[in-house]
């Protein structure tokens, strides 16, 4: 779409107001509301001035003026405000020097598919993310503690997987059984169905959908692969559709990776190729019917893992997912089979077309802009240096015995091992300038100081649990 071809879609249905969309530098959208008067072809380029001092991880307050400037191709009627009103993903820029911000995320995705083409390895990235979320039912505050999180189970002695069952439990299903059983054991259907819809009818394509192993609302909607900045747009939509429509029934959805103890958690597994003109570049007669391509893009991934878990996984929260048990990878391995692998080279299908890696690490936590281009530039890495990803290990990792286990790199264990390893290991995320330093000691710094930190000084819940009759 062209900002004319916007403008012309502002009169065809009756538009009020444009609301503008950002993303902190964690990932969560923002957003800013104009009466559609403001709206100009010029907008497209001048953009609109904001304050950005409040903004997570943006500037200081004493150089906080910033432009938002409207993607004309991202435009969307909003499903779910109640007047009319245009939605559209902004880029952020400088209004002194006209510049792309260097900590948004969006320029950062953008320079990272313009490296991709100068290295002429590849002229396209794409990435197709399988994004997992629960939907819970929704507690009021002034109810007190959210019981549905904390409840402690006195039975066992460890928490409640989160379930807050009323008084008579004769009707009780199956737990953790209930991932393909039709309708009534999947209670999530319609409300997936919903999700869907409205996925597609905001332009998403939907492959399908499902529920997931976990206890009660676990799911999971599939999208079809596309290229990096737009699959990342359509992460931050998906995201918005999910925990709008779970909110229109009075649920609430999380992209929280671990909610419940002793429960799958929701990953982001993400596939992703590298393609020329038409010809995916990933496909040959290798192990797994990869090329040595797709396998040097494997071992950079592998290498750089544990720094690039920083972007991937970049939450206290996500460690806890990434314990063994609940198809969650723990090993920084790889294998055409098998799940517990960090990266699986799907064999669904054996058309060269489909070839791809699955990188099974990856939550929903992450800013997807900053996950896709940092996996991205590891892969780079490991085409251009030639990175041997080693030998496959196609047994079941959780069943190897403690030695052969203790020799397979593993995944970092908590936040702040992924962000050592991010100091220690990011020459290959500032190559063409796509990751600044500033940007990489931000990051750094930020989820030090304001997660890493944060936890570690609160008195955490099960302490209670277990010091306070001490
Ligand atoms: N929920 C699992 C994870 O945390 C994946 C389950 C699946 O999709 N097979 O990665
Ligand atoms: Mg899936
Ligand atoms: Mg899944
Ligand atoms: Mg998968």
């Amino acid at each position: 779409m062209t900002p004319k071809q916007v403008l012309q879609l502002v009169k065809t249905k009756k538009i009020e107001f444009i609301d503008c969309r950002f993303m902190d530098f964690p990932g969560l959208w923002q957003h800013t509301t104009y009466p559609v008067s403001e709206l100009k072809e010029e907008s497209f380029t001048h953009g609109f001035g904001f304050d950005g001092s409040s903004i997570r991880g943006w500037q200081a307050i004493n150089e906080s003026d910033m432009l938002i400037v409207p993607v004309a191709d991202t435009a969307k009627v909003d499903p779910f405000y109640e007047r009319p009103t245009l939605s559209l993903i902004c880029d952020i820029k400088d209004p002194i020097t006209q510049k792309s911000y260097s900590r948004d995320p969006r320029s950062i995705a953008r320079k990272a598919t313009k490296y991709l083409k100068e290295t002429k390895l590849a002229d396209k990235a794409y990435f197709g993310p399988e994004m997992e979320y629960f939907v819970f039912d929704q507690v009021r505050y002034d109810q007190g503690v959210n019981h549905a999180v904390y409840e402690v189970d006195s039975a066992e002695g460890v928490w409640n997987r989160g379930r807050n069952w009323p008084g008579n439990l004769g009707n009780q299903v199956r737990q953790r059984e209930g991932y393909f059983p039709c309708p009534p054991m999947d209670t999530g259907h319609n409300l997936r169905s919903e999700m869907s819809a409205i996925m597609q009818e905001l332009g998403l394509s939907v492959e399908c959908h499902h529920h997931e192993v976990a206890t009660g609302g676990q799911a999971e909607i599939d999208l079809e692969y596309q290229d990096l900045v737009p699959m990342a747009d359509a992460c931050m939509l998906y995201k918005y559709i999910v925990k709008n429509v779970a909110a229109r029934y009075g649920k609430v959805a999380t992209f929280m990776p671990k909610p419940l103890f002793q429960d799958n958690g929701s990953g982001m597994h993400t596939h992703f190729s590298l393609w020329k003109g038409t010809k995916n570049l990933f496909a040959g007669r290798r192990y797994g019917g990869f090329s040595q391509m797709g396998l040097y893009a494997i071992g950079g991934i592998l290498r750089h893992a544990p720094a690039l878990l920083a972007f991937t996984n970049p939450t206290t929260n996500s460690y806890k997912r990434l314990v063994p048990g609940y198809e969650a990878p723990v090993n920084l391995t790889y294998s055409s089979r098998n799940r517990s692998a960090a990266i699986r080279i799907p064999q669904y299908s054996q058309k060269p077309e489909t070839r791809r890696l699955e990188f099974r690490t990856p939550d929903c936590s992450s800013n997807p802009y900053l996950a896709f281009s940092a996996m991205l530039m590891a892969a780079i890495d490991g085409i251009q240096n030639k990175i041997d990803p080693g030998d496959p290990l196609d047994k079941d990792l959780y069943d190897l015995e403690p030695a052969e286990r203790e020799a397979i790199p593993h995944a970092p264990s908590e936040l702040s091992e992924a962000l050592d390893a991010l100091e220690a290991d990011h020459d290959f995320l500032l190559q063409g300038k796509v990751f600044t330093d500033d940007v990489i000691h931000y990051w750094i710094k930020y989820k030090r100081e304001e997660e890493v930190q944060a936890l570690r000084q609160r008195p955490h819940p099960y302490e209670f649990c277990m010091y306070f009759d001490i």
